[in-house]
Order: structure tokens, then C-alpha cells, then sequence
């Protein structure tokens, strides 16, 4: 008889003290009690992994990653420990175990592990013996057995990856709001819960900042085809189903607006206007493993062009360090950077095929006097570099702009 698997994630602020966690052991056992085979995902108590960094980095500014692995790491175990007993006292049987226990296999990509195979067969033998499982999320082993950590929200993939594997019938997100919205609804006052996204817009916006959903683990349910439901810890209703485009989607535009503010802006001056130029710098860049974000060239009058590009805020240093070196070899001039920007997006599938979206976003940032210092495009999404003090004016304005509060009838 084909069984009915559920996994539910709950995520940091859901569990983040012993009445929380009471509150999600009582959910759980409402679904097991439901007939579901329950498989619980948890990620660390409140802000566990935040103060673990930064109890590495009073010790150590550039800490070995397989022990800050080993040590960030533990944060879900305590989690999945205390649900279980949690659960224990509601009269369910339960049974906690970690990554590496239920065979999460990774590759050796320390802090942003991959994941290369699960082996299901212990879960299964536990969900037939009636118990609730609960893994610790946001973790595995590489094939020597050392623990690696799947990247920041990394609970999300692991959540994801066993419901795919254990061919669970939902894959729900319990977190601390009702669901996507569609602006980070502590910027936005009005933002409005979306009821359903594609997977490629829910990817571009956690991509773009917000930090709802692990993008990687929109990537992964998208390649296996996982539906997931993003949803709250503390109500019933009905939150965000992301799954397949479906064609109505299409006829809204914009479906949200997001923001990062951590990445900096890095300006070579002077760069001479020649073939060959544009490739030694970024491939010089890359060379040292930094990501580059948005690049823009300026026109050249004078044979002398000012090239600017945004990494992440953390990379700033090294891209500096590596902009000095390149700009002495190519013959071009100061390194200029600038760490108070913002990158303001919208996404949406329906750009596909209006006009005048770009203008519509540029008018609301002009509107508000927000200058626009850097801009790029893609199919479904339009990113521009702001002031990081005007960020939360600018998604405010765009939120507005293109009418996606409350009010909206759609
Ligand atoms: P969890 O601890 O459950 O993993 P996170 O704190 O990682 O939860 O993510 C939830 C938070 O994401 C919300 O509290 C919200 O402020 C923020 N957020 C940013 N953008 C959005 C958005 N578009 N929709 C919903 N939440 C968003
Ligand atoms: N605890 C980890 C983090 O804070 C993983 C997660 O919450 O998904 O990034
Ligand atoms: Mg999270």
C-alpha cells in the first residue's frame, strides 16, 4: 500500500525556545495522528548558528571549514534531540538522528556541501516501526565521514532532498511568516501573501534576497519536481505552493520585489579601451574565486573607460587586493569601492512578454529621487544598485509602483 509521507522543515525562530518547540512537537504528532508518515527536518535554535560563527571568529579570523563544519553543525543536533523528547512527552514515539546517521552523503565543499546520494533504508525502517523521524538539517558527511554543512538556510535542501528520495506526497516549510510574500513583509507593511510562484520566480527572488527559501533548495525541487509549500509555525492557513509555471501565471508581471545589501561595488578607473581587456581582469578575478555580480562598462571618450562591478561584501578585501594587481599590469589607473549600496529586484515570469517594465521601476525610484547607480536585466527579473540607506524607500516605491499590496485584486 503506497504510504503517505509528509516532510515538514521547521526552521530557526520556529523552535527558538522550549514553548516553540512544544508547539511543533504538537504539530508534528497532529499530522502522525492524521495517518502521515511524519519526517521532521529542523534547523538550530533561534540564532545558534549566527553566534557558533562568531564564537569561531573571537578565536579565529579565518577558521579551518571542516572544523567550523564540525562546530556549526551541532546546532540542529540539539534541535532534533529536544523535539524528540518533546514529542516523547505527547505519548508519540519518536527518533532523532543526524545527517550523517541517515546517510546524507555530500560531496567535500566544506560550509556549502552538495549533496551526492541519500540512503533512505534507516528512515524507512523507522517510519514502519510507526515512528516520527527527525533529522537534523543543514548537514552531512563526505565520503570520509567528516561532517560538511550544506550553505546558510541549508535545512531547506536537506528537507527538499529527503522528500524527494522518500517520494513524500509535500514538502512544507514552516517558518515565521504565512507564506512568500510578495516584499520581505518587515520592509513592506502591505506586502501580500502570494498563493502560488514557479519555482524559476521563487529562485530569482531568494537569489535576489529574500531569505524566505534557500535558493539552492528551489533549484534542486525544481530538477526533481518537489512541491513545496512555505507555510507558518504558529497558524493553519494555507500559505505559498511553488511548483511548475502554469500559463496564469504569466499574466502577473511583477510577482515581487527583494533586496540584498551584501555586496560592494568595486571600480578599476582608467581601464584602457582595447580587445582583450575585459577578459584578464574577470578572468583574473575568478582565478581567486570571486563571484562577480553585475558588471558595467562605461562609454569611452578618451580611449580610457572606468569598469565596475559588485561582489559579495565579504570578498571585498581579496577583490580589491586582486583590482590593485590587474590594474598595474593592464595600465589603468585607482581602485575605488563602495560598501553602502543596496541591489533592489522585481521577478516575475509575465516580463516575458510586457513592455515597459524597466521604465515603470525606474520612474518609481526617480519619483522617490533614488539615483540608480548600476542596472542589469535578465528574462524574468530587472536589478538595480541603490544607496544602501534609500534600500528600503526603493522596495517600498517598486512595491507600490507596480501595485502588489493588499489592495490588489488579482
Ligand atoms: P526560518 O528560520 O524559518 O528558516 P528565515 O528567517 O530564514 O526563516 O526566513 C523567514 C524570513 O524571511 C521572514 O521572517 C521574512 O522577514 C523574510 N523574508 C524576506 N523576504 C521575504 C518574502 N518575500 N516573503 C516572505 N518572507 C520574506
Ligand atoms: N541553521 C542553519 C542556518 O542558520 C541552517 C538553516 O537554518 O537552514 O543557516
Ligand atoms: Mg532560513
Amino acid at each position: 500500500m503506497a504510504r503517505d509521507i509528509i516532510v515538514q522543515k521547521y526552521g530557526g525562530t520556529s523552535v527558538a525556545d522550549v514553548s516553540r518547540i512544544q508547539n511543533v512537537a504538537r504539530r508534528v504528532v497532529k499530522a502522525r495522528r492524521g495517518g502521515k508518515d511524519v519526517v521532521v527536518v529542523v534547523s538550530a535554535l533561534g540564532d545558534t548558528t549566527d553566534n557558533l560563527i562568531e564564537l569561531a571568529l573571537t578565536i579565529t579570523n579565518d577558521p579551518a571549514e571542516r572544523e567550523l563544519d564540525m562546530l556549526i553543525s551541532t546546532g540542529e543536533q540539539v534541535s532534533c534531540a529536544l523535539l524528540a523528547m518533546a514529542i516523547h512527552e505527547l505519548g508519540e514515539d519518536a527518533i532523532s538522528f543526524t545527517g550523517a546517521q541517515v546517510g546524507i552523503i555530500t560531496d567535500n565543499a566544506f560550509t556549502r556541501a552538495r549533496i551526492i546520494d541519500i540512503n533512505a533504508r534507516r528512515i524507512e525502517e523507522e517510519l514502519r516501526k510507526k515512528r516520527i523521524v527527525i533529522v537534523a538539517g543543514f548537514q552531512g558527511v563526505n565520503v570520509n565521514q567528516d561532517i560538511t554543512t550544506l550553505g546558510r538556510g541549508g535545512s531547506n535542501l536537506t528537507a527538499v532532498a529527503l522528500a524527494k528520495v522518500l517520494k513524500a506526497r509535500a514538502c512544507e516549510m514552516n517558518t515565521d511568516v504565512e507564506g512568500v510574500f510578495t516584499a520581505d513583509p518587515r520592509i513592506v507593511k502591505d506586502a501580500r501573501k502570494i498563493d502560488k510562484i514557479s519555482y524559476e520566480e521563487m529562485f530569482e527572488l531568494a537569489s535576489l534576497g529574500a531569505q524566505v527559501l534557500q535558493p539552492r533548495s528551489i533549484e534542486f525541487a525544481m530538477k526533481f519536481a518537489v512541491p513545496i509549500h512555505v507555510r507558518s509555525s504558529f497558524s493553519n492557513r494555507q500559505g505559498t505552493i511553488i511548483s511548475r509555471e502554469v500559463r496564469a501565471m504569466e499574466d502577473i508581471v511583477v510577482s515581487g520585489v527583494a533586496m540584498n545589501k551584501d555586496e560592494a561595488k568595486v571600480t578599476i578607473c582608467d581601464v584602457p579601451d582595447k580587445p582583450g581587456i575585459a577578459a584578464k581582469i574577470f578572468r583574473e578575478i575568478a582565478r581567486q574565486g570571486i563571484n562577480v555580480d553585475m558588471i558595467v562598462q562605461n562609454v569611452s571618450r578618451t580611449g580610457a573607460t572606468d569598469v565596475s562591478f559588485t561582489v559579495l561584501a565579504g570578498d571585498l578585501g581579496k577583490t580589491i587586493k586582486v583590482a590593485k594587481g590587474i590594474s598595474s599590469k593592464i595600465g589603468a589607473g585607482e581602485i575605488t569601492f563602495d560598501k553602502d549600496i543596496a541591489k533592489v529586484s522585481i521577478v516575475g515570469i509575465g516580463m516575458k512578454s510586457h513592455s515597459g517594465v524597466a521604465a515603470n521601476m525606474f520612474e518609481a525610484l526617480a519619483d522617490n529621487g533614488i539615483n540608480i547607480e548600476m542596472i542589469s536585466t535578465s528574462e524574468i527579473k530587472i536589478s538595480a544598485v541603490v544607496d544602501k540607506k534609500r534600500g528600503q524607500d526603493a522596495v517600498r516605491a517598486i512595491h507600490a509602483k507596480f501595485g502588489l499590496g493588499k489592495k490588489r485584486k488579482s
